[in-house]
């Protein structure tokens, strides 16, 4: 029995023509090949399943090809070369993963080897994948070798997340941003891996893949692969709908309005339709999260602040619900619970509530079922004021580094608590440009004491439960409206 391929291995990109979506990145790497002016170190940065390490290996393939044309990038797949790095086993390809051991061996190994020749080719090329997860002494010997690269080096750094990288590293590399493909492009790519293959999929069933595929053409090429082996027949919408356990947005959008317009019984017996559809009830909380960002986002950009207070809130509620979801025996019963809550208090809220929109967005009352570890570091309204006061005066590139903050007022003593290490780590470096305007808010003899939360103490928030779950995100979703668009989601 031949060894079973995967559909996105299968259907790689073998040809810059085959890139789907990134022809800016695809034209400038074609034209730098082709006219010999290949950069030293690449940077493609971009959601995960856009094609970025797929865009790296065909740089690799193209310039070690013996069978490409004078005027052409494409690789020819044919000669020795191609069809080693199209096996994988081609010794001028050397690809590391950063997020599986944080590179510090192979990096180490990378200096010590750098300088020999390549196997076959010309070039040998360096893909270092989640470049954002090696740690500093990796970085440091990477940047060591960037600073004096030899000749016959090109590395190609892919990460989902650019911000992390060092930029001393950023610096020294051609940046390609690589963009989320459209629903168009990812249905037109399944059309055509669905018509090689010889199955049926309506166009609707296609249309739904690509749209919960959210931009990354791995994830629908992954969701085509699990329909492909379960239908007998042709791939419908409905058929397509129950197999991936995806509720119809539509249900999900007139749910939602339910929850937001406070009608709990109707919540209630709409949610039922969803799950006897078959829906899975993760991807219907999903779908809700998806649903309230939309409308977040919406609120923000009009500067509606009582409904994006209001969103923010259920969207915390639905965040919690992700993660419980998960690990509860009865995760109907759950949801079923939280919906009506939340529909109830939207009504209760509704009824009570002032029509005039509170001045400061931070003010936002807490999710209902608060992690604990919070409750006692929640900081007073003046506190919080006072801080975002002062972080609205710095640069945004600095500004970003204390997004995940928690402040602390001590009399002129400000404690900040991190969430996560780069960031603590970066804000102490950044300490000289928050520090005049710390000492405007706290007085002259204010000082600055940088905590880096234990992780293991308060496991249970800050293990993210879903990706929009990160502190980060959230913060940059409450006071940041203009940078809203940069939430990504990152499946596991
Ligand atoms: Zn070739």
């Amino acid at each position: 029995m031949p060894e079973y391929q995967s559909l996105y291995r299968k259907y790689r990109s073998q040809t810059f023509a085959d890139l789907v979506g990134q022809d800016a990145a695809s034209r400038a790497l074609q034209g730098a090949i082709v006219s010999r002016r290949v950069a030293h170190a690449y940077l493609f940065s971009g959601s995960r399943g856009t094609g970025k390490t797929s865009a790296a290996r065909l740089l690799a393939k193209a310039l070690n090809c013996t069978g490409r044309g004078r005027d052409s990038a494409e690789p020819c797949n044919a000669c020795q070369s191609c069809v080693e790095m199209t096996a994988g086993s081609a010794l001028d390809l050397i690809e590391i993963d950063a997020a599986s051991n944080r590179g510090i061996d192979e990096i180490r190994d990378l200096r010590e080897k750098v300088n020999l020749a390549p196997a076959l080719g010309p070039f040998k090329v360096y893909i270092i994948d989640e470049a954002h997860m090696l740690t500093e002494p990796a970085f440091n010997a990477l940047l060591k070798t960037l600073e004096e690269p030899p000749g016959h080096i090109v590395f190609v750094l892919c990460t989902t997340d650019a911000q992390k990288i060092p930029l001393t590293v950023i610096g020294r590399c051609q940046q390609f941003v690589f963009r989320r493909h459209s629903e168009e492009q990812i249905a037109s790519r399944l059309s055509y891996i669905a018509g090689t293959e010889k199955v049926s999929v309506d166009a609707d069933a296609m249309a739904l893949i690509a749209r919960t595929a959210q931009g990354s053409m791995r994830d629908a090429v992954g969701l085509l692969d699990q329909l492909v082996p379960l239908a007998s027949g042709p791939i419908s919408l409905e058929s397509a709908r129950s197999l991936l356990g995806i509720a119809d947005p539509r249900l999900l959008d007139s749910l939602l309005d339910d929850v937001l317009a406070g009608r709990a019984a109707e919540a209630l017996t709409e949610l039922n339709r969803v799950y006897a559809a078959g829906a899975e009830l993760r991807q219907v909380v999903r779908g809700l999260m998806e649903g309230c960002r939309d409308r977040l986002v919406a609120a923000l950009s009009k500067r509606d602040q009582t409904t994006a207070r209001r969103l923010s809130s259920v969207l915390d509620a639905l965040l919690h619900l992700d993660g419980e979801v998960r690990r509860h025996a009865e995760p109907r019963f759950l949801v079923e619970a939280t919906l009506a809550r939340l529909a109830v208090e939207a009504e209760t809220g509704s009824a009570t509530q002032p029509a005039v929109a509170a001045p400061v967005v931070e003010q936002v009352s807490p999710p209902p079922a608060p992690p604990s570890h919070e409750v006692g570091r929640r900081p007073a309204g003046g506190e919080v004021r006072g801080w975002s006061e002062g972080l609205e005066k710095l640069n945004r590139t600095v500004r970003a580094v204390y997004l995940d903050a928690q402040p602390e007022v001590d009399g002129s003593l400000l404690v900040l608590w991190f969430g996560y290490g780069v960031h603590h780590k970066k804000a102490q470096e950044q300490s000289a440009q928050l520090m005049p305007h710390v000492r405007a808010w706290l007085g002259d003899d204010a000082k600055i004491d940088y905590r880096l939360r234990d992780n293991d103490a308060t496991k249970p928030a800050q293990r993210p439960a879903s990706p929009e779950d990160d502190p980060f995100v959230r913060e940059i979703v409450r006071r940041f409206d203009g940078r809203v668009t940069r939430v990504k989601e990152v499946s596991e």
